[in-house]
């Protein structure tokens, strides 16, 4: 292994999935969704061309499935153009570094993202006192430690383009992390939301395991600024997404995604923000 790149020290194998673990979902024709354990990666790209782009990069130790789903759908041996980040959180960034040295392909985050991709700064620990029970209590568990991927990660374009996804641009969505970013095509109004808000409530293990539908805001435990997480989704409400694929739970379209993302832009008080939690001054604005 390359001796620049590293995993946090206290990267590990996290022992919680969901009944659409190992499930994949072709939303668009040219955009796949595939569910590792509890949180999902996006194959963006047609098979046909052979260029295509991995959003996100998994769980610790899902390597090999995110490799052999690759090659699944686009043909033996093939790889990315590019790896983009929403996100640095662990299960975003979990197989990256096997990743990057199967594939030795370049990955890109927002430029507020990269000290935590780069080993200078790592995130706040999540919060188990946060409203919203055992998924929160679980998450002291949860690597927080930086990831360090030297050279390897690069800053996103200043002016708004994805590389290697022409038609696509990505909008900054901090508030669950500073440099979260969503990726977003005017053409079909398709949007990957990453953990800007998500389908499942992830505070509920009993929804984690069984997926059930339900628009909520980012996960609460590791989410720090929810002023900024507010004005995010609002952002992305405006854009009026067709199709959109969040970092969990299920893909949404249509009016389900409409009714969903409008009522979480009125009510995000009492939806998204929890009562209480270390990171949560409902009276800061
Ligand atoms: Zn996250
Ligand atoms: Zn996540």
């Amino acid at each position: 292994m390359d001796k620049e790149i590293s995993y946090g020290s206290d990267y590990k194998f996290i022992p919680a999935t969901s009944i659409a673990s190992g499930i994949g979902i072709e939303v668009l024709p040219d955009l796949y969704c595939h569910t590792i354990q509890i949180v999902n990666i996006c194959l963006v790209g047609n098979p046909e061309t052979k260029n295509f782009v991995l959003v996100d990069a998994g769980m610790p130790d899902s390597a090999n499935e995110i490799i052999s789903v690759t090659e699944e759908r686009f043909g033996a041996n093939s790889r990315p153009q590019a790896i983009i980040l929403t996100h640095g959180h662990f299960d975003h960034v979990g197989a990256i570094i096997e990743l990057i040295n199967h594939w030795n392909v370049p990955v890109y985050a927002h430029e507020l993202e990269l000290p935590f991709l780069t080993g200078k700064l790592s995130y706040p620990e999540p919060d188990p006192t946060v409203e919203g029970g055992l998924v929160a209590k679980m998450s002291p568990m949860f690597p927080n430690e930086p990831i360090n991927l030297g050279d390897h990660i690069q800053t996103l374009p200043s002016d708004g383009s994805v590389p290697h996804l022409s038609g696509c641009r990505w909008i900054h969505t901090p508030g669950h992390t500073p440099g979260h970013v969503s990726l977003f095509r005017d053409q079909d109004r398709s949007l990957i939301a990453g953990d800007a808000f998500i389908t499942v409530k992830q505070d509920s293990l009993y929804k984690v395991l069984t997926q059930e539908m339900e628009i909520n805001g980012p996960p609460r435990y590791l989410t720090t600024d929810w002023q900024a997480a507010w004005e995010s989704v609002k952002t992305l409400e405006a854009l009026k997404p067709t199709v959109a694929v969040t970092g969990h739970g299920k893909p949404l379209s249509g009016e389900m995604l409409a009714n969903g993302l409008n009522k979480l832009v009125s009510e995000f008080e009492q939806i998204a923000i929890p009562d209480y939690g270390k990171y949560v001054n409902k009276n800061r604005h």
